[in-house]
């Protein structure tokens, strides 16, 4: 319904506007809509129309936004179209998968689009120019991150190296795929394996641990996908029986395999089964109806031999996918760069917090005694003057015996954002508990005296009635100055003499104490 629907709209709009003219109605459409209106096109043979409804996607869609998307749809439509024997078009779409695979270092998809290229080649019956294919996947293995892939690559190169009776070579790779198996666990690689096990063993003239094998493959673990295994399986077991002088069992066996293959199969499957079960008849010496069947395989090898583009998957293609590997890498390597950079990025931003957090009172949001120990510490000896001065909150006990120590800790936080009002420029630190420090570098006694008072006077009028009920907040202040001091505690402990006086002269008020050796001199 979406599809026919669809189309027909995306039809009209091709008619009537250019490729990039977006009409309102062509939005109307989703993208995933589309994309899915397309395959039951394929696979009811529709290829024009599933074209036309391709180009528009590839229109709409951008990258790499849509890339999974469009290169798991491409994976797909390769599939549909080599079932239904358009096999041009399935070259087409792998040859899509390549260039945006590359592009964008999907090294998976490419792995998997250069088997399907293999693929087309096995069924063309040239299995020497399908393992070319396969080993140029073996060239990529190491980037390749899924291990199905890099199984599935391997039983390819099996495949035809038993095709090929290259049959040590194939033995030494079967021991590497079941390791590989025993890893993924996966029932469907067992299968195969067992598969491959029984044809080895058939050839090294072992039929019985050959059937033995072939007993093994769970018919279970047979989905739409591996339907090829479950007709290879049982067409190996005819050959057994056949090589063993049971043709008549073996008849039995193709037959039903050629009915299951020509309701479900492709016309390579077919044709694979046909041309066994025309052994079979061979060997029943049946060879009129060895003749029959033959006649019915024929056009399917026509078929196969003419519409696979073998000449698409020559040398040219295969210097292609070399060039091709080359762009794969290079992205691969800048993607790999880049996560690197976001993850530097992100390391420096978290290691910036971390250390802002170390810093800072949880409470408040000002510097702490950390901050004043090891960042404002050591660069003491830079400034010529230092102002300090400290602010203690007069009665703050009685704060939190009268309310809570919740409302407490909100007059500390609105404590602090006066502080800050007043002292921006400066460095406004919380000693601890109600007591807070301001240093002021290249400040003299008068400025310190003078922002000091108005910072008195501002919380002293601040309408505290909104955190604290019925209390008014005041604040005693000491104050210093000292002309290149030796310590922060020499300028905490002068600052401290000025707050106690503040205290005994009656609080809410700001005092000033020189250090000692000026003192001296001013006497
Ligand atoms: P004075 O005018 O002499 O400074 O009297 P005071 O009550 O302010 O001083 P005192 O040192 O007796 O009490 C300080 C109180 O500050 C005691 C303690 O419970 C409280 N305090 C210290 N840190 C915090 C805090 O983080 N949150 C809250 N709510 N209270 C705190
Ligand atoms: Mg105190
Ligand atoms: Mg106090």
């Amino acid at each position: 319904m979406v599809a026919e629907s669809s189309l027909e709209r995306e039809c009209l709009i091709m008619k009537s506007k250019k490729a990039k003219d977006v009409s309102p109605l062509e939005s109307q459409v989703s993208l995933e809509e589309l994309l899915e209106s397309v395959f039951p096109l394929v696979e009811q043979n529709e290829v024009h129309k599933s074209e036309l409804i391709l180009q528009q996607y590839e229109a709409r869609c951008s990258y790499p936004q849509h890339l999974e998307q469009t290169l798991s749809a491409y994976l797909q439509l390769y599939f549909i179209y080599t079932q239904n024997g358009q096999y041009n078009h399935a070259l087409d779409k792998l040859n899509k998968i390549v260039d945006l695979s590359c592009q964008y270092g999907m090294v998976n998809y490419y792995a998997e689009a250069i088997l399907g290229m293999g693929n087309l080649c096995e069924m063309y019956d040239y299995p020497e120019r399908a393992l070319k294919f396969y080993e140029r996947v073996t060239a990529i293995e190491p980037l390749i991150q899924s291990d199905d892939i890099r199984l599935l690559s391997k039983l390819h190169i099996l495949s035809c190296l038993i095709r090929l009776n290259r049959t040590r070579a194939a033995k030494n790779l079967l021991a590497v795929c079941q390791e590989m198996a025993h890893k993924s666990q996966r029932p469907i690689h067992f299968n195969s394996l067992l598969y491959y096990q029984a044809i080895l063993s058939r050839l090294d003239g072992k039929k019985r641990d050959a059937l033995i094998s072939l007993s093994q493959i769970s018919m279970q673990a047979i989905t739409f996908d591996s339907i090829w295994l479950y007709l290879e399986s049982k067409r190996e077991v005819a050959i057994c029986l056949m090589e063993t002088g049971r043709p008549e069992l073996a008849e039995v066996i193709m037959r039903s395999c050629v009915k299951y293959a020509r309701w479900n199969g492709d016309n390579h499957t077919i044709r694979r089964m046909l041309n066994s079960l025309s052994d079979v008849m061979m060997a029943t010496g049946n060879y009129e109806q060895a003749l029959e069947i033959e006649k019915e395989a024929h056009p399917l090898d026509l078929t196969i031999m003419t519409r696979i583009p073998m000449s698409e998957l020559g040398g040219f293609s295969l210097r292609r996918l070399g060039r091709a590997e080359i762009k794969l890498k290079l992205a691969i390597s800048e993607k790999k760069n880049a996560q690197l950079e976001a993850q530097t990025a992100r390391q420096k931003h978290e290691m910036a917090e971390l250390r802002k957090e170390a810093l800072h009172d949880p409470l408040t949001s000002l510097l702490n005694r950390r901050w004043m120990e090891q960042e404002f510490a050591p660069s003491l000896h830079e400034h010529n003057a230092i102002s300090a001065v400290i602010i203690d909150i007069d009665h703050f006990k009685v704060v939190n015996d009268s309310f809570s120590h919740l409302t407490g800790d909100n007059v500390l936080r609105q404590i602090a954002t006066l502080l800050l009002k007043q002292f921006k420029q400066y460095h406004c630190c919380r000693l601890g508990g109600e007591e807070f420090l301001i240093l002021m570098p290249e400040t003299t006694q008068r400025t310190a005296l003078k922002i000091s008072e108005t910072c008195r006077e501002q919380i002293a009028r601040f309408p505290w009635q909104h955190i604290v009920p019925t209390n008014s907040i005041t604040v005693s202040i000491g104050v210093t100055t000292i002309s290149n001091p030796s310590s922060i505690n020499q300028l905490i402990d002068n600052a401290d003499v000025a707050l106690y006086r503040a205290k005994q002269n009656g609080r809410n008020r700001v005092e000033f104490e020189a250090p000692t050796a000026e003192k001296a001199l001013t006497q």
